[in-house]
């Protein structure tokens, strides 16, 4: 089977790595340059998209920033999955806020912003501090804002109004910042029979806006069950097909999504070693209509992301249990350049190869994981 991927980053190439054993061949279509790529070697292939799309048996994304043009072609071709809609929630906040109301999942409380007036609405009706996001445009906590105290107003609503002006198809929301006790993630797959099979929900540390830190298999059965209550309202909503990540705040035990992710998503990487089948392989099996394989936690695990650095000391491989994954990008400050994965039989034993790997990985570089470490070897 042939596979197009939507988008020629480190998902499509996982994707790849793990399709190839499955007899399903992947190519990718990088939506800047325009060219269809081998997502693990680069190499170039001689074919316009409408090409790769009449070559192709199904056709997927690996993020939600597609051209409206090219998510109509694919559209239209019949092949592809998760489909127009849910790439599109995914990529505008007021579409995905529109899914939520109307799947009745709960999310932090939000006023659209395209004039002056409702930012002063914003204000009064949700309180201060506020988070200001780009509905279209924002990835990794880029083209955000927090609002504090009611003087910022006039400075910010400038910069809105110049990014609103820029296009006049762009929208800005405004949301209650939410004072969370953490960040959890769920990833789940659905198949074209309405199959679903959901991960255990994955805590999750952000430095500056960025995934740093990911462990799965801490969370309580409640939470649990509250994310895959979340998940199944909003898989059907969609009648998604593939794998798809909710992002929540826990506040107090109670879970409010954050933002959804219509594809593979960096907090469900440990699945590449802590579950019987990764989330690269699950999505791919159900766009390819193959039956999905088992989300079962198969040993606790955790993902520490490698961020602006294109090498890591190589004794961090001889921790038990760690492996790295490189996605072969150029180095950039700040930029995903890859990830370490961790497992162990136990969580004690766990926080014991986070400790070790600690010895090697700054606390700068790599925030978070000696203090992952102690609380879980207590
Ligand atoms: P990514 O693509 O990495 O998921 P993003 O740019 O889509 O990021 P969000 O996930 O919406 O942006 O926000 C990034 C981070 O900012 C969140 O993980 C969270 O830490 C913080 N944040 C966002 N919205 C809120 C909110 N309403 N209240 C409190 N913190 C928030
Ligand atoms: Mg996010």
């Amino acid at each position: 089977m042939q596979m197009l991927v939507l988008g020629a980053g480190q998902l499509a190439r996982m994707m790849a790595l793990v399709a190839a054993p499955l007899d399903i061949h992947i190519r990718a279509y990088d939506v800047n340059s325009k060219q269809v790529l081998h997502p693990v070697t680069g190499e170039r292939y001689e074919q316009t998209l409408t090409q790769a799309i009449a070559a192709s048996d199904r056709i997927t994304a690996e993020f939600e920033h597609v051209p409206a043009d090219v998510l109509a072609l694919c559209e239209q071709s019949g092949k592809f999955f998760p489909g127009r809609k849910a790439i599109e929630c995914g990529g505008d906040r007021a579409k995905e806020k529109a899914l939520l109301d109307g799947a009745g999942v709960p999310s932090a409380p939000y006023v659209l912003v395209t004039e002056r007036r409702h930012l002063e609405q914003a204000i009064s009706d949700l309180g201060l501090p506020l988070v200001i996001k780009t509905c279209q445009a924002g990835y990794d906590g880029k083209g955000q804002w927090r609002l504090k105290d009611a003087e910022q107003a006039d400075g910010i609503w400038q910069e809105m109004q110049a990014f609103l002006d820029k296009d006049p198809t762009h929208s800005i929301i405004c949301e209650k910042m939410i004072p969370f006790d953490r960040e959890v993630s769920v990833i789940g797959a659905r198949d074209a029979k309405g199959n679903v099979k959901v991960y255990p929900v994955t805590e999750n540390e952000h430095t500056n806006g960025v995934l740093t830190l990911s462990v799965a298999g801490i969370v309580s059965q409640a939470i649990q069950a509250q994310a895959i209550d979340a998940y199944h309202k909003l898989a059907e909503a969609l009648d998604y097909v593939g794998v798809l990540a909710i992002e929540f705040f826990d506040v107090g035990g109670e879970l409010l999504v954050n933002e959804i992710a219509p594809r593979v998503h960096n907090s469900g990487h440990w699945t590449q070693q802590g579950a019987y089948c990764c989330q690269f392989e699950n999505h791919v099996r159900a766009v390819a209509g193959l039956p999905l394989g088992s989300t079962d936690l198969l040993r606790p695990s955790a993902m520490i992301n490698v961020l602006g650095h294109d090498a890591i000391p190589h004794q961090v491989l001889a921790t038990a249990g760690a492996r790295s994954h490189w996605y072969g990008k150029k180095v950039k400050p700040g930029r995903k350049m890859g990830h370490i994965n961790v497992s162990a039989s136990t969580l004690a034993e766990l926080g014991k190869r986070l400790n070790e790997l600690s010895e090697h990985l700054s606390e700068q570089d790599y925030p978070g994981v000696e203090a992952r470490a102690k609380q879980l070897m207590k």
